[in-house]
């Protein structure tokens, strides 16, 4: 029966292979709930073959060496594949993880921009120079750091995938890329059109497998990597940060989030509706940076509850593979069991379900919660689902301090026609990344991350140069005077 689906191998040094055991694993298209394609089960020997492939291009191959403008002519032809194989990409996302199509496409078109931004980025940016008084001359040098581990989470495949690995390789950094074992279709798509581009063998690697004993752990462990950049869960981000600190190399880590979403009185209702839908319920909610938690000022509770709600229910719930489905289902059982359990969280701990609940399959419907107590788990945990927790709200102190009160510090979101108050709650905020009046717009030059339960570090524009390179200075004496 297996060998009727479609194979997506890993690729090392430029060649699509079996797992080393020929083991394989299935990737289940939670729609249907019926296993769509195959990949490898690696294990610890294919991550060891990828780390040396990737350690060869870099020690002695050309990438490292050949220059900011070829590489960002190759990276450019790459980006051009992309969005010319944009349906085979979108649909191996929508297969693999259930998001919608028109959703997919959008981050394959966002996904071709992080390697357009970041190969163009590495080019313009200049050295920092630093003449002296003392008669010398100080420069630095921004060498591409060797051997990147990049481990990617189920929600955003290609786009994660090629947020992390479009700066390590503009900087000309060799690469160890291994996708969610639920969403492991695309990284391979991907790294096929990168070949093609001209990218040499060995730059960019994809190896299949699960995280602990497997793929994952060997990838972090790893004394040949250099560098590790992992999006997944605040727990496994620990796991992975130890394992970073017994080589004393660099992490960054872009963990969990439990986003405040605040809507002051004064706000332009309609537009704080409609982002407020996307905030929560695009991708079915599995957005690190989802606005779960939902603050409405008192004097506009009712009537902006009551457009929430009825934009909820007006959301298009069906097919992923279909045209113009707005909201299917979850990634997998497996998340569809851990949402579907905080469902049954919500009244014992106080709170009251006024839309939403379970639909068809591993599907949740867009989840509209009230009333429920600042330490309900709902109010408290990351769900990663299409749930969120809506709460009445008076002062502008009062509301801050709560959007506050959370272990994750990613994220904001702030509504409000009131400039100064606008500035003004931003600055407050606990939070990586504040929009006003808007969500999940980026501008990939500005700084991306968290703290706290949400991550270490920051990536985007020079903040990827940072992490992705080893700084050198070089001082020269220009006068013996
Ligand atoms: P989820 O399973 O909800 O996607 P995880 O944080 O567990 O969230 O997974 C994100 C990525 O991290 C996946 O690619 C997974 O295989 C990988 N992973 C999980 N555990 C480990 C680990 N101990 N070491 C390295 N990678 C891991």
């Amino acid at each position: 029966m297996g060998d009727a689906l479609p194979f997506f191998g890993n690729i090392i040094d430029g060649v699509e292979v079996e797992a080393v055991d020929g083991a394989r694993m299935q990737s289940v298209d939670p729609y249907t709930r019926e296993p769509w394609a195959e990949v490898p089960l690696g294990g610890q020997a294919d991550a060891q073959l990828a780390i040396a492939a990737a350690r060869r291009a870099f020690d002695e191959g050309e990438w490292p060496r050949m220059g900011f403008e070829k590489r960002h002519a190759i990276l450019h032809r790459w980006a051009a594949l992309m969005i010319e194989h944009t349906d085979e990409l979108a649909m191996a996302d929508a297969r693999d993880m259930g998001k919608p199509l028109a959703q997919a496409r959008h981050d394959v078109a966002r996904s071709a921009w992080n390697v357009r931004f970041f190969a163009d980025h590495a080019l313009v940016t200049p050295a920092e120079t630093y003449p002296m008084d003392s008669g010398h001359h100080a420069y630095s040098r921004f060498d591409p750091a060797g051997v990147v581990t990049a481990i990617t989470p189920w929600n955003f495949p290609l786009m994660m995938a090629s947020w992390k690995v479009s700066p390590a390789l503009a900087w000309g950094n060799t690469v160890v890329l291994k996708p969610a074992e639920d969403t492991p279709t695309s990284a391979v798509i991907w790294a096929r059109l990168a070949l093609e581009a001209g990218m040499p063998a060995g730059v960019l690697n994809v190896v299949h497998g699960l995280g602990p004993d497997s793929t994952g752990q060997a990838l972090t462990e790893s004394p040949d990597v250099d560098r590790i950049t992992f999006t997944g869960e605040s727990g496994t981000g620990k796991i992975i940060s130890k394992a970073a600190a017994g080589n004393l190399i660099p992490v960054s880590l872009e963990l969990g989030g439990k986003g405040a979403n605040v809507v002051f009185a004064d706000a332009d209702l309609d537009n704080a509706v409609s982002w407020s839908i996307q905030a929560i319920f695009r991708n079915a909610g599995q957005v690190c940076l989802a606005g779960s938690r939902l603050y409405v000022q008192r004097e506009i509770y009712n009537e902006f509850l009551d457009r929430f709600v009825a934009a909820a229910e007006a959301m298009k719930l069906g097919d992923p593979k279909v045209e113009g489905t707005e909201f299917s289902v979850l990634a997998s059982k497996e998340h569809f069991d851990k949402v579907s359990g905080y469902l049954d969280t919500v009244e014992l701990d106080g709170g009251k379900i006024l839309t939403g609940g379970l639909g068809e399959g591993w599907q949740v419907r867009p989840t509209v919660i009230v009333n429920a107590p600042a330490d309900a788990r709902v109010c408290r945990e990351e769900i990663f689902g299409p749930v969120v927790v809506v709460h009445p709200s008076d002062t502008e102190d009062e509301v801050v301090a709560l959007a506050n009160d959370t272990r994750y510090v990613l994220n904001a979101m702030l509504f409000t026609e009131n400039l100064s108050r606008a500035h003004r709650v931003a600055a407050k905020l606990k939070a990586g990344t504040v929009w006003v009046n808007c969500f999940f717009i980026r501008d990939l030059r500005a700084p991306f991350g968290g703290v706290g339960d949400s991550g270490v570090g920051r990536e985007g524009g020079s903040f990827s140069r940072e992490f992705f390179t080893e700084p050198k200075a070089v001082v020269m004496q220009i006068s013996k005077d």
